[in-house]
């Protein structure tokens, strides 16, 4: 099933659209299942299962840190995560800059948008994400790649699809007016199992599914 969904979902979408397959609370067989198709980009929220995972399964594996991440567990990823999707303060910048550096290499980051009505929904607002990247230039050993961002969870497509809309808009912004040298920024994490159709017509360049790859999951 696991394989069978991954090549679905691969043929279904814009070949320059990258699919993190998200393997919270999913074990190990499952996340092999996926990677004999060919899937490489595996995403993770917790910090203790993904160093777990990490040290068990294949090395090629690309790691992606997509949950709320706090400073002092910064440094077990360090070493070998390939792009944290959740940069939600200069402080948390800052302390990956400082682990990177230890490592001796540069974490490629993502700085999470608030576009939800939700309030419980992590993320910067226009304000904050203009004032971290101008206060972050000094920050050798991390690489702002791009946003990401979370829809409102409601039925309403519309209210999803503006939400986007308004990601993508602040992507160009800052584009233009902070990365205008930069070839690297250039990644836009939009669209979950429920939404992610209507991100890529928004303009997502990376699409983080879980239930529609592994099934639903369970939480004990
Ligand atoms: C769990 C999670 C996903 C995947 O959710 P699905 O609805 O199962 O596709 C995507 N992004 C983040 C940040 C998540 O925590």
């Amino acid at each position: 099933m696991i394989a069978e969904n991954i090549k679905h979902i691969i043929n279904s979408i814009p070949s320059d659209v990258q699919l993190v397959a998200v393997s919270k609370t999913k074990p190990n067989a499952d996340i092999i299942e996926a990677y004999h198709v060919g899937q490489r980009l595996f995403g993770e929220n917790k910090v203790q299962e993904l160093v777990a995972k990490y040290e068990s399964l294949p090395k090629d594996i690309q790691w992606h840190f997509i949950g709320h991440l706090q400073s002092n567990k910064v440094k077990y990823i360090a070493p070998f995560v390939s792009l944290i999707h959740s940069v939600d303060s200069l402080k948390l910048l800052q302390i990956i800059n400082k682990e990177a550096e230890k490592c001796g290499r540069t974490i490629p980051c993502l700085l999470q948008v608030h576009i939800a009505k939700e309030e419980t929904k992590f993320g910067l607002d226009q304000t904050e994400l203009n004032q971290l990247i101008e206060e972050s230039g000094n920050l050798k050993n991390v690489c702002i790649c791009g946003f990401m961002g979370m829809a409102t969870n409601t039925d309403d497509m519309n209210i999803v699809r503006n939400e986007f809309r308004e990601l993508k808009r602040l992507f160009d912004t800052a584009k233009s007016k902070y990365f205008n040298q930069s070839s690297s920024f250039n990644t836009l994490s939009m669209g979950m199992s429920g939404d992610y159709k209507i991100a890529i017509e928004e303009g997502s360049t990376m699409i983080r599914l879980g239930s529609t790859i592994f099934g639903e999951r369970i939480y004990h």
